[in-house]
């Protein structure tokens, strides 16, 4: 039962007379190939903790709890919460939270698995996969976001959220997945992915209150990717009021490093890494 096709979606969101909310990014999986697809990628164990973002009508959420020791589902829309809470009462490895991902604070979980809404893909990925000891992912995106993620050839398609997830974790695996899998169809192109924390962290990171300062690091340089690295920081800094440098003191600190003043686009992840090291005291 838990594994819907999009007329059952239908029927279902009818009778709980809920609209697919734009703005909370309901967009509801009607594949069941896909569920099939995110269930067989994601090597579940039965002594997995899973957190679902956005556990919808539940799609993924039933087959998760049969296979697992323990499942957190968050979702924001009350009216899904209730009708998920009561549908799947008789699941004690089950814990269906009602709120926002962004804002509550998340029981210890080893693997997140979920179709999230995708308007807030960013602000998700900094909250669970920014950090030590970060989850395993596997996650339906949006696929210009998985390009990022993936960093190809093309470098200047680096961007925040490709340094943040390339930092913290390894890329493992992303597949296409038709628009046509959900309901409503969404409007943007989709992706499967696979995403690993990394063994070892740089050892920047791991010093107190750096990971907070490369993420805001990062975050400012990255608007100017198409500068070279020396113009970039410095208009960067001229944006912060607490901290000044003149471009000379800029030179001055990254010649501590072998550093070329090219393009901040071209930069490798390590580098990125190591100049926001220079600068952080
Ligand atoms: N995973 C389900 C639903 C995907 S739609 C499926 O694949 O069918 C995205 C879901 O995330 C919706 O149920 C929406 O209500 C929920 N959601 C949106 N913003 C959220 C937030 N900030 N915190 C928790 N849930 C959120």
């Amino acid at each position: 039962m838990s594994l819907m096709n999009k007329n059952e979606v239908l029927l279902l969101l009818k009778q709980l007379k809920v609209n697919p909310n734009k703005k909370l990014g309901q967009n509801f999986l009607t594949d069941k190939n896909i569920v099939k697809k995110i269930i067989s990628i994601s090597e579940i164990s039965k002594d997995d903790i899973l957190l679902e973002i956005g556990p919808g009508l539940g799609a993924l959420t039933e087959e998760l709890a049969t296979k697992v020791k323990k499942i957190y589902a968050i979702e924001i829309d009350p009216r899904l919460y209730s009708y998920l809470n009561q549908k799947f009462s008789i699941y004690n490895n089950l814990e269906i939270i009602h709120g926002n991902v962004l804002e509550l604070e998340i029981p210890f979980h080893n693997k997140v698995i979920s179709n999230i809404p995708y308007s807030i893909t960013g602000p998700i990925f900094e909250k669970i996969f920014f950090k030590k000891q970060a989850p395993i992912g596997v996650l339906i995106i949006e696929k210009s976001i998985a390009d990022r993620i993936f960093l190809s050839s093309d470098y200047k398609n680096i961007s925040r959220i490709s340094i943040g997830v390339n930092t913290f974790m390894n890329p493992v695996s992303k597949s296409n997945i038709s628009r046509n899998s959900f309901y409503p169809i969404p409007k943007i192109a989709l992706s499967l992915i696979k995403i690993f924390p990394k063994e070892n962290l740089h050892p920047f990171l791991l010093e107190k209150g750096s990971i907070d300062f490369f993420l805001k690091f990062i975050a400012g340089i990255m608007p100017y990717k198409n500068k070279n690295i020396a113009n970039a920081l410095n208009l960067y800094f001229q944006t912060l009021n607490n901290i000044q440098y003149t471009k000379e003191e800029i030179l001055t600190i990254l010649h501590k490093i072998d550093y070329k003043n090219n393009k901040l686009f071209s930069f490798k992840i390590e580098e990125f890494i190591e100049i926001s090291k220079l600068f952080f005291s």
